[in-house]
């Protein structure tokens, strides 16, 4: 009698993320997500399985994290402008503008205030709120005059409301220090890859001295901007790897490039065959599921992309274009495409933030500067 009575009771029904064959390491850490916000204690498995979900489920749940974290409808565009093109001692294997490599790309020096910031006044006028300026350097040590000339720069373009960005090589504790205090807002310094493909990649800067680089920005208060690059000959764990050391990080990256590479004639890796946007989509959708309020960018090779393929990436959690003829050196999608993109998918642009210019870290780095000079 009691095995009829209970065989007789309505099935009970499972949570949401384990009710059918559906179930995904996606769906299952997106839901933890959103359950508890950004986490950095993610382990390489946690990662992995995730990445491996089936595509469209990581799609669906990326698209979850974004909608949970993000206003989805808002598009963050910026502007990359090469202020110092080309002659750069480095060897990373992509890049045209290393001078061991012989692409046709003529050095040039650094740009003239002027320039830049007529430059900056125009990506303005054209919606950007997000103005970034990269020099081809190793680091900036030993070059004070230019290096003042950048903080210049800076302070000038933050006068104009915009979030001012940079990427310059290897930064010292005292340059990121002086670059917080002109008003920069963010600092690009990519990983690239993983710890373990990256020897493939550069040879003449290592792993350490990167994620040191991100450590003395991270210290002075300017928002961190790092991500890499898919297409350089790496296994998918790889791009595990990546994300995983990303997401590791004690504070994850305001802002996470994910670029496809622009394979360019002359560069040790200009046969590469080129990505797959639905690789594009497992990267951007990984990276907004283990690092939730992050920019996720959708940077270099977009150009390759067509207005669907490039709406996937939004729903999967992109959140930030590049606009402008060009990106450093290479290609850019086109203007008015890009105004129709938006207005086609009802997206709006994205407000310029400054959130991260009061950072605690900041401040406490000051009153101690403040307290030892006192002291002093
Ligand atoms: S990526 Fe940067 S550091 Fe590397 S070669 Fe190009 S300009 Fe130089």
């Amino acid at each position: 009698m009691l095995a009829i009575t209970s065989s007789l009771r309505r099935p009970r029904i499972r949570p949401l993320s384990i009710r059918s064959s559906s179930f995904s390491a996606a769906a299952a850490q997106a839901e933890r997500t959103i359950r508890q916000g950004a986490r950095n204690d993610w382990s390489r498995d946690e990662v992995k399985a995730v990445y491996d979900s089936p595509v469209l489920d990581l799609l669906f749940h990326g698209a979850q994290v974004h909608r949970h974290a993000h206003n989805f409808r808002e598009v963050q565009q910026c502007t990359l402008l090469s202020i110092k093109t080309g002659g750069c001692s480095e060897d990373c294997s992509y890049c045209p503008q290393s001078s061991r490599y012989n692409t046709g790309l003529k050095a040039q020096k650094l740009m003239s205030k002027d320039e830049v910031l007529e430059a900056a006044k125009k990506a303005k006028e054209a919606g950007s709120t997000r103005f970034c300026m990269g020099a081809a350097w190793r680091d900036t040590v030993g070059r004070k005059t230019n290096f003042n000339s950048i903080l210049e720069y800076v302070k000038e373009i933050r006068g104009m409301g915009m979030e001012v960005c940079c990427t310059l090589g290897m930064l010292e504790k005292e340059q990121a220090m002086e670059l917080k205090k002109a008003g920069l807002t963010a600092y690009n310094h990519n990983l690239d890859t993983s710890r373990e493909h990256y020897p493939k990649i550069i040879t003449t800067r290592s792993y350490d001295e990167r994620l040191e680089t991100l450590q003395f920005v991270r210290e002075a208060g300017i928002n961190v901007c790092s991500g890499g690059i898919i297409g350089l000959g790496e296994a998918e764990e790889d791009r595990v790897g990546l994300l995983h050391t990303l997401a590791t990080l004690p504070t994850h990256p305001e802002s996470v490039p994910i670029n496809a590479l622009v394979a360019v004639k002359g560069t040790p890796l200009q046969d590469q065959k080129p990505v797959e946007i639905w690789e594009m989509i497992r990267m951007i959708a990984t990276a907004r599921i283990v690092m939730p309020k992050a920019m996720v960018r959708l940077s270099a090779g977009r150009v390759r992309f067509s207005m669907p393929e490039q709406t996937l990436c939004f729903l999967a959690g992109a959140n930030s274009i590049f606009t402008g003829d060009k990106l450093l050196t290479t290609p850019n999608n086109d203007f008015d495409d890009d105004q129709l993109m938006f207005k086609v998918l009802g997206l709006t642009p994205k407000a310029p933030s400054f959130s991260q210019e009061t950072s605690p870290a900041f401040e406490e780095k000051e009153s101690c500067a403040k307290a030892a000079s006192g002291s002093a």
